[in-house]
């Protein structure tokens, strides 16, 4: 079997010799494992923070959905596929423990939607974004919600809910061509490219009665302008800060104006984990479930092939390229 170690914590945009593909052998099964060939695996923002955000290597991230070859384990057998958190890996063994992130489990029933949905709409990213929007910001219908990140795996399933739920979408995101889809394709009522456009300005324009939720997949200084536009009362779900994980955290700004209008706009603002709502996980997958297959969720992901091709899709990730969940096919 092959798997990636990292070689050195990443110091900026990861390196590609940073890690390095080792060949090794599986150890014999124990009793309650399984052996999986991997058939998809997801890359996600996440890695990129994994030596200063969590404790364990990384060789234990990245969701993944596997095939079942072999098992010790009466509840999976041969042929189940199995999400799980065992790394870059195309073959690896599946232990089954119980904290509320990492534990593996059955791939849900995706009632024929592609397989490779199950670490995406229907996986991690469609839990946060349903929690992280719902519970956090409670949008009600009529109010204006702003997303950034918002063409990606999270934002825009995020933008989609919030348009279910009766209101006024308002996506950032980094291209003319996600501007394009989001606005064509999925119905957000404006949609900018934060590259090219002054954002107050933008803001102004698109909320002129004040932003009533945010949803932060992005942090850094769009945030403290968002937040400026937003009404007393707002709610702020601070989901990811991906425009500052290249950054050395002692060299970072002071995010001034955002502190003085969270004051001044009484806004709530609360960070959260996604393994927060671990147990209610299922809850998630049905609705988003029901929703695509009524078309009121249209989901879009981005393939890379090839087990070789992980680091690049990783990078990819964090540099824009992808339009919708970004996901690696091993196998199949
Ligand atoms: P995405 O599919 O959204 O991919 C990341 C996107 O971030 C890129 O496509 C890029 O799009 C954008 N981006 C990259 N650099 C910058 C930058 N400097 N400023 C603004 N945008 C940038 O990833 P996910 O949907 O998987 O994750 C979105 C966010 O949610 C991340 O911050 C992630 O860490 C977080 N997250 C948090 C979870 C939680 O439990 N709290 C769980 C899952 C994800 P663009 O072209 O628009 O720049």
């Amino acid at each position: 079997a092959q798997k990636y170690v990292v070689k050195r914590n990443f110091q900026g945009v990861p390196k590609r010799d940073d890690f390095e593909i080792v060949e090794y052998e599986l150890p014999p099964l124990k009793d309650g494992e399984v052996i999986v060939k991997t058939e998809w695996i997801s890359v996600d923002p996440y890695l990129r923070s994994f030596n200063s955000m969590y404790t364990p290597p990384f060789d234990q991230f990245s969701f993944q959905i596997g095939e079942v070859i072999e098992s010790k384990n009466s509840k999976y057998s041969v042929g189940a596929k199995v999400v799980s958190h065992i790394g870059w890996c195309d073959y690896g063994i599946v232990k089954m423990f119980d904290d509320p992130l990492t534990r593996p489990y059955k791939l849900p029933d995706l009632k024929g939607l592609p397989t490779s949905y199950g670490i995406g709409a229907v996986g991690m990213p469609g839990a946060t974004a349903y929690f992280g929007f719902l519970e956090i910001c409670k949008p009600k219908s009529g109010e204006t919600v702003v997303v950034t990140g918002a063409a990606g795996a999270v934002g825009s399933i995020v933008g989609q809910i919030a348009k279910i739920k009766g209101c006024r979408v308002i996506g950032f995101a980094g291209s003319d061509e996600k501007v394009k889809w989001l606005e064509n394709e999925l119905g957000f009522d404006n949609a900018f490219n934060y590259k090219t456009v002054d954002i107050m300005k933008a803001l102004e324009e698109a909320a002129p009665k004040g932003v009533d939720c945010y949803f932060d997949n992005v942090g850094g200084e769009i945030s403290s302008r968002v937040v400026r536009q937003m009404n007393t009362f707002g709610r702020v779900a601070c989901c990811g800060s991906i425009s500052t994980y290249n950054d050395d955290p002692d060299k970072m700004s002071k995010a001034t104006v955002l502190q003085s209008y969270l004051v001044t706009k009484q806004i709530k603002i609360e960070g959260f984990a996604v393994s927060r709502w671990a147990n209610e996980w299922p809850k998630a997958f049905d609705q988003l479930v029901k929703w695509i297959e009524t078309g009121q969720l249209k989901i879009r992901e981005h393939i890379t092939e090839g087990f070789d091709k992980l680091f690049d899709a990783f990078l990819g990730v964090l540099a824009g390229e992808n339009i919708g969940k970004a996901v690696v096919k091993v196998y199949q």
